[in-house]
Parts: C-alpha cells; sequence; structure tokens
C-alpha cells in the first residue's frame, strides 16, 4: 500500500520506531476502569498507535483524522475501524455532542496545535478522563511542572486543577518520518476528584493568565489592572506566579472575588 505523503502544514511526523509505539499504547491506564471504556485516537496518520490499540480488550476504540489520504489508507489496512473512524478537524469537532460518557484520549498530536488540543480537552473535561499523548518535549516540561521551577505556567496550572499529570519518556526527533525539529515526549494526565474548583472559575482563569503574562512581577503588581487599591493586603501578593499551587491560586482568586464584590 502507498505510504502517506507527509503534510507539513498538518503536523504530520508518522512515528516510525514500533517498540515506542507499543510503549505509547500501553501507557493507557486501564486499571482505574470497571468497565470497557471509549478510547479516542487523534490524529491516527497511517495507524501506528492504532494497530495496538484495537487489540486492547478494554477499550472501545474511536478515531478522528483531518487528512483524508490517512483515513482513506486506514480503512483500507484496518477496514474494521471504519464506523469509529470520524473525518474531521478534532478542533471543531463537537465532542460533548458526540461522546457523552468517560473517555479515554491518546495520539501523536500535531504539535503546531497541541496546546488548543490540550485546552478542548480541558472544557471537556467532565467526560475526558483520561489523555496520554505525545507533543514536543518544552509543552510536556511545562503540563507536567510543580510549582517553584521555571517551566511552570499557565497549562501547568490549568492541567493540573483538573488531572494528575505524569511525564512518561522522552523520544527522541530519529524516531519519526520526516524527523520534527524538536524532541518529544509522551505524557499522561489522569482527572482527579476535583467537580469545581472552590472559587470563581472564569476568574481563576483570568488572574492566572494576568500573573502569568508578567510572570517577573510580584502577584500585587500585576494585579494593579484589575484591583488598585491599597486596602487590598495579603501575603500572597508579594509572591511570583510561579511559586503558587493550584490550591494558592484559588485562594488568591478568592480574595480577588470578594475584593471586587466590595
Ligand atoms: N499518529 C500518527 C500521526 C501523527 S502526526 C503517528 O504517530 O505516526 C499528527 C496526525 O494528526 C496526522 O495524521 C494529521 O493528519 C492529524 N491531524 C492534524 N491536525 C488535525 C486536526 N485538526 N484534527 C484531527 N487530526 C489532525
Amino acid at each position: 500500500m502507498k505510504f502517506v505523503k507527509a503534510k507539513k502544514g498538518l503536523g504530520q511526523h508518522f512515528l516510525n520506531d514500533i517498540s515506542i509505539a507499543k510503549e505509547i499504547s500501553q501507557s493507557i491506564d486501564t486499571d482505574i476502569y470497571t468497565k470497557k471504556t471509549i478510547c479516542l485516537e487523534i490524529g491516527p496518520g497511517m495507524g501506528v498507535l492504532t494497530q495496538f490499540l484495537i487489540t486492547n480488550k478494554n477499550i472501545d476504540f474511536h478515531a478522528i483524522e483531518i487528512d483524508e489520504e490517512s483515513t482513506s489508507y486506514l480503512i483500507k489496512k484496518y477496514p474494521e475501524i471504519e464506523a469509529n473512524l470520524i473525518y474531521d478537524d478534532f478542533l471543531k469537532f463537537r465532542l460533548s455532542e458526540n461522546f457523552n460518557e468517560n473517555l479515554i484520549v491518546i495520539g501523536n498530536f500535531p504539535y503546531n496545535i497541541s496546546s488548543q488540543i490540550l485546552f478542548k480537552l480541558l472544557e471537556n473535561k467532565q467526560i475526558v478522563s483520561q489523555i496520554v499523548c505525545m507533543l514536543q518535549k518544552e509543552v510536556a516540561e511545562r503540563i507536567t511542572s510543580p510549582p517553584g521551577k521555571k517551566k511552570y505556567g499557565i497549562l501547568s496550572v490549568f492541567l493540573q486543577a483538573y488531572y494528575k499529570t505524569e511525564y512518561l519518556f522522552t523520544v527522541d526527533e530519529t524516531a519519526f518520518t520526516p524527523p520534527p525539529r524538536v524532541k518529544s515526549a509522551v505524557i499522561r494526565l489522569v482527572r482527579n476528584d476535583t467537580k469545581k474548583l472552590d472559587c470563581d472559575e472564569s476568574m481563576f482563569y483570568r488572574v492566572i493568565k494576568t500573573t502569568f503574562n508578567q510572570r517577573r512581577k510580584t502577584i500585587r503588581n500585576s494585579l494593579k489592572p484589575i484591583i488598585n487599591d491599597k486596602r487590598f493586603n495579603d501575603e500572597i501578593l508579594s509572591k511570583r506566579p510561579e511559586q503558587l499551587s493550584v490550591k494558592e491560586f484559588v485562594y488568591l482568586t478568592n480574595i480577588v472575588s470578594e475584593f471586587k464584590g466590595l
């Protein structure tokens, strides 16, 4: 069968190392489910992960792929997946209208849109119970970084508020055809018990974005455009955003909301 021609615009870097593909597919933690769970692969390409996922008895395999050349290739190679292969752009796809139960998401993400994919999954956190994905090493490190580290940022706090994040392993450029310019890494995110944060969630997002956009400044200084009042005072305001855990951001959000409500 003719191979799919890699299209740069679609972030197509095909994994050519079968043992890594197997390792990624086996990184899904199925022990946390009591029944067969739907697994959605984003961007199966030529099916290097797919071949291992379809034989996993604990999951019900689905996939979404934007590239028509890849979908035709996949249907020829794995005819049994045709009914569960969605030909669409994941970023436009109405996830919660099509899936309404526990969902495992897996994929070697197209790197040009990996953050957008993660934000979309976060918007659907009520159904997305686990994510196993490969993305740029740099982004993987940011997502899994604990507070106090340089790499800790917006994505880390947003995702860690709802998911336990784990850095699994690094993958070299040479494992792909064509090779990407950067190293890659595989991470696993497992939904925690937080249904809702103990604060106003839109204010939480706003506080995090505002403070990290000027990460060198103290929180007091970067929040000045929101609250510029001497009576607004707390020890936490003299810290920098990268020092704050999710819990402390919740605390900060509550004092901001309280003050704005006065
Ligand atoms: N999983 C394959 C391919 C990874 S490359 C492998 O590991 O070899 C990324 C894949 O994502 C490509 O198949 C690309 O066509 C697909 N893709 C890119 N943008 C997409 C989008 N918006 N929605 C769905 N799939 C997309």
